[in-house]
């Protein structure tokens, strides 16, 4: 038997005929783009979300241009963003001629340090970009703290986080926009490239729809430059029938989750990542414990984490490469999110050193990190197998 890292279709089959039919409403209605189908979509995603707007976009990438273009970001201005994140997160900065000023990450739940963000503002500092990255929420109180206290615009990237809560709150519903992506691994995917954005503020939702279809208003009249942005109504047609599951298939990676730490924290050198007990190696080593070889993520108690990745950190020199091969070597899937930190990446050498200054946790995340299998229709039978593989690498 192998186990995939993720199978997006799986959970298609049960949905064939559903699928069918929303395809075909499409296909005979002759409407593409936008229209209907998209309004009605934004509209329970807007519900499902507690905002009150929802913009479908082209992706999730587009979905934060677009918001980043909405508030008017551009050259000059400065922009916090996680240095342990997907590219597009920064990559979007960059693009609208603002500059991406990295901060480091907390070693416990992988997103954006509000002490090192503090550190970095100046008064260039514009907006910062949390992301909560895997699928757990960012610590928005004390990131929005920073962000009252200099008068930063927040934009969420929960690309990895729909369904995710963070005190009760939907993740991407808290800072000027929430953006998300529906990339066909994300939690709700699509068959192909979707996004959308969040927003409570009327002036800033009707700005992003404007801009997304070229910043034309009324129909041929451009009063400023934007981009095609557009959705598809077949994407928002698909994605209907997938939304109206997300909860299920996000209770299924909430209990594998849940199944991989009761099987794995068990095991010799395995400690789990504890907010109030950080067991990351540096405490250790300053406290004289143990170093854990294997380091479970953990949701923090007041966040519903929605299990986009079940990260590991796998601690001591190349053990991480050592622990991937072995385990594909067995037929699991994983993959590392992300072997580079953006502070180091080659296309922004250029930014000036304060923004991409040393990053200690974001470097050494970067070497440890190892997700395994967690999709939703991964089985019992699977997992044993993703753990049996753990414990003979531990032996
Ligand atoms: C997937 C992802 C994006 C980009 O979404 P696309 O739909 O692939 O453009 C942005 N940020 C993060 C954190 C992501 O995981």
């Amino acid at each position: 038997m192998k186990v995939p890292l993720i199978d997006v279709k799986a959970q298609n089959a049960p949905l064939a005929e559903e699928l069918g039919e929303a395809f075909a409403r499409v296909r005979d209605s002759g409407w593409y783009i936008l229209g209907p189908e998209l309004d009605e979509f934004e509209s329970a995603m807007a519900r499902r979300l507690g905002v009150k707007h929802v913009v479908g976009v082209s992706s999730g990438t587009d979905a934060l241009l677009l918001a980043f273009m909405a508030l008017d970001l551009g050259p000059g201005d400065e922009v916090l963003c996680p240095a342990f994140t997907f590219f597009a997160t920064a990559g979007c900065v960059a693009r609208t001629g603002a500059t991406p000023v990295f901060t480091d990450v907390c070693p416990v739940c992988f997103n954006m340090d509000s002490d090192s963000a503090r550190e970095r503002v100046t008064p260039q500092t514009r907006a910062m970009v949390p992301v909560h990255l895997f699928g757990q929420s960012a610590d928005m109180d004390s990131l929005q703290k920073v962000a009252g206290d200099h008068g930063l615009a927040v934009v969420e990237d929960a690309a990895q986080a729909i369904g995710a809560r963070y005190k009760g709150t939907a993740c991407g519903a808290i800072g000027q926009f929430g953006a998300f992506s529906f990339f066909p691994t994300k939690n709700l995917g699509g068959f192909g490239d979707a996004g959308m954005l969040a927003t409570n503020d009327d002036d800033l939702a009707e700005r992003a729809r404007i801009l997304r279809v070229h910043g034309m208003n009324p129909k041929y009249y451009h009063p400023e430059i934007g981009a095609n942005f557009r959705m598809d109504a077949l994407q928002a047609a698909l994605l209907g029938v997938k939304a109206s599951r997300l909860d299920h298939y996000n209770q299924c990676r909430a209990e594998n989750a849940a199944y991989y730490t009761e099987q794995l924290s068990g095991l010799p050198g395995v400690a789990t990542a504890d907010e109030k007990d950080c067991c990351c190696p540096e405490r250790r080593e300053a406290g004289g414990g143990d170093v854990p070889r294997l380091i479970l993520p953990v949701a923090y108690g007041h966040n519903d984490h929605c299990w986009n990745q079940y990260t590991l950190r796998v601690t001591g020199d190349g053990q991480r490469e050592a622990l991937r091969a072995h385990l594909a070597a067995a037929g699991v899937g994983c993959e590392v999110y992300y072997p580079m930190p953006l502070h180091h990446q080659a296309c922004f050498r250029d930014l000036p050193e304060r923004a991409r200054g040393s990053l200690p946790v974001s470097e050494r995340l970067a070497g440890e990190v190892l997700s395994i299998p967690i999709f939703p229709e991964l089985t019992r039978g699977q997992q044993d197998l993703v753990i049996a593989g753990i414990r003979s690498f531990l032996d």
